[in-house]
């Protein structure tokens, strides 16, 4: 059993990392430091150390865990930051350190659900089909620019930060705004804007399920595009077993 805290760096951006901050504030036998990459203009800051801005790759994830001495790393970037988690990945192979992933599981639909799984955003833009529809788009500010390719709709696109000018298609209304959203809210949004389909990732959780159920009562149909696949490894589903697996890193030497 080791007596200095467990140094632990947590990769973030995900209401899984700001739930895992919240409970290790104030724990004396964990050192946390959450590593935001910097995306989101304004980030809500955490309860426990952080740091800002990418590694610069995997060998500079390497040489921050060994000169922060860092004892274990929780991946809990968001289900399709596939880099960042390949990254965590190589660097625990390369340093030795124990990894754990912490992460949603993805949403399943009801056998009613009018729902379309895609693999990219591109895919996405294609299935919206010719026929010129009112599409409403939560799948980021980034990566927008694939709906370009089908310049028929008209878009209302929710983020939290602006998106690029130029990335959005031009029949576009843009509602900047963090979540989260409650059900009746979304419904009321849906109505109000005559949306004929919602395009959406299928990040998992409970958070930003709300527009899935609104869609679901106004039987609308969804395109959801999968998260990509990750590294496998221990993966840890809720907050609990991801604390009991850094209270187990405790008795390592
Ligand atoms: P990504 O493609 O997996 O990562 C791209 C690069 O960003 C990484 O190689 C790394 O740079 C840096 N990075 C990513 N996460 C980091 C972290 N937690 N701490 C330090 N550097 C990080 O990631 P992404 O899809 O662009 O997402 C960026 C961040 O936004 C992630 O932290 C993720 O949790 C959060 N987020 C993503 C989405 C999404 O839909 N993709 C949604 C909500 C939140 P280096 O190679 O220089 O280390």
């Amino acid at each position: 059993m080791r007596h200095q805290p467990v140094r632990l760096l947590i990769l973030g951006g995900s209401s899984e990392a700001s739930a895992l901050a919240r409970a290790l504030a104030g724990k004396s036998d964990v050192a946390p430091i959450l590593s935001l990459a910097g995306r989101t203009l304004t980030p809500l800051l955490p309860p426990i150390p952080h740091r800002i801005g990418g590694f610069g790759g995997i060998d500079g994830l390497v040489d921050y865990l060994r000169h922060n001495r860092i004892d274990a790393m929780i991946d809990a970037t968001h289900p399709f930051a596939a880099r960042m988690s390949a990254h965590a990945a190589a660097a625990s192979v390369g340093s030795g350190l124990p990894l754990a992933t912490f992460t949603r599981r993805p949403w399943r639909p009801k056998p009613t659900d009018r729902w379309t799984t895609v693999t990219s955003l591109d895919e996405a833009a294609l299935s919206l089909g010719s026929t010129q529809k009112r599409v409403f788009v939560t799948s980021g500010r980034l990566g927008l620019a694939a709906f370009l390719a089908a310049p028929q709709h008209h878009y209302l696109i929710r983020t939290i930060d602006p998106p690029a000018p130029a990335d959005v298609p031009p029949d576009n209304r843009v509602i900047l705004a963090r979540g989260p959203f409650p059900v009746n809210q979304e419904i009321d949004l849906l109505r109000a804007e005559r949306i004929d389909v919602l395009v959406t990732k299928n990040s998992g959780g409970g958070a930003s399920f709300d527009k899935l159920l609104a869609a679901r009562a106004l039987a609308l149909p969804v395109i959801l595009i999968a998260p990509p696949s990750r590294e496998s490894g221990l993966v840890l589903h809720d907050l609990a077993a991801a604390l009991a697996w850094i209270e187990a890193q405790r008795g390592t030497p």
